[in-house]
């Protein structure tokens, strides 16, 4: 038999133990909380909070150029996009255009940029020419051309504006991103120093062009084009998974010169 007496001290005594317990526990909650948000403000530390959106091009119905061997441009242009956003996430934020087989209109791919209030936009392209042989490497920034483009992707680029479309003339929301013409040139020729020595590769160029993808981005922006798949060298080379690896390390090292220049 129990004195009730007994009985509550053996209570007070779970209790207390209970207490003691969560005590222990809260410096080390606090602890962990503290590490974790250290953790988070080094990475925006690193990224000096800068956001890149990556934009593969095409998707969807749209498939792009197509390579002699079968080979897409959509699926290309998504597999590079993925490479590079791993290597760019450790020091950046990054958000993709599309993340997967599906269209998404050209306004949506600025609107999802202009939404992020990213700091570069980057579109990628491996296009096509009417001939097999043909090839390039170009890269691309905004102008809004009262002529004809004279330069820009064949094909299945991203689409260019033509001034023969009432549809076409240039709206006031079109003009924003001429603000960053200057400062897209530099982004392209940092990167264009990047991929100017890849083995194998053409020159390298940096044009301006009336391109609809780059309309109405509130930020520096540029289309790579890395290579034309229709090119069959060309087309087995962008099949190659390290080849894919090195382009992407060379733009995440043109965008980290570009970003602290
Ligand atoms: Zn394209």
């Amino acid at each position: 038999m129990q004195v009730p007496g007994m009985v509550k001290v053996q209570r007070s005594a779970k209790k207390n133990r209970w207490l003691t317990l969560i005590f222990m526990l809260i410096p080390i909650l606090l602890a962990g909380l503290v590490t974790f948000s250290h953790a988070a403000e080094k990475a925006d530390i690193a990224s000096g909070g800068r956001t890149i959106v990556i934009d593969p091009g095409h998707g969807g119905h749209d498939r792009g150029a197509q390579g002699p061997d079968g080979s897409l441009e959509k699926e290309i242009a998504l597999r590079l996009a993925q490479i590079l956003a791993k290597e760019l996430k450790p020091d950046y934020r990054v958000e993709l255009t599309r993340n997967g087989d599906y269209q998404v209109p050209l306004t949506r791919r600025a609107s999802v940029a202009n939404h992020h209030q990213a700091d570069l936009f980057i579109s990628l392209h491996a296009g096509g020419g009417s001939r097999y042989q043909m090839d390039a490497w170009s890269i691309f920034y905004y102008e809004a051309s009262e002529s004809p483009e004279k330069t820009g992707p064949e094909n299945t680029g991203p689409e260019k504006i033509s001034r023969d479309k009432p549809g076409d003339l240039p709206l006031p929301w079109d003009r924003v991103c001429l603000r960053y013409q200057k400062e897209s040139r530099t982004l392209a020729e940092c990167i264009k120093t990047q991929l100017a020595d890849i083995p194998e590769s053409r020159e390298v160029t940096v044009s301006k062009a009336a391109l609809r993808v780059l309309q109405g981005l509130d930020m520096p922006a540029i289309v790579i084009e890395t290579g034309y798949l229709t090119n069959p060298k060309t087309e087995k080379r962008l099949n190659d998974p390290d080849v894919l690896i090195d382009i992407a390390r060379r733009i995440k090292t043109g965008v980290d010169v570009y970003l602290t220049r």
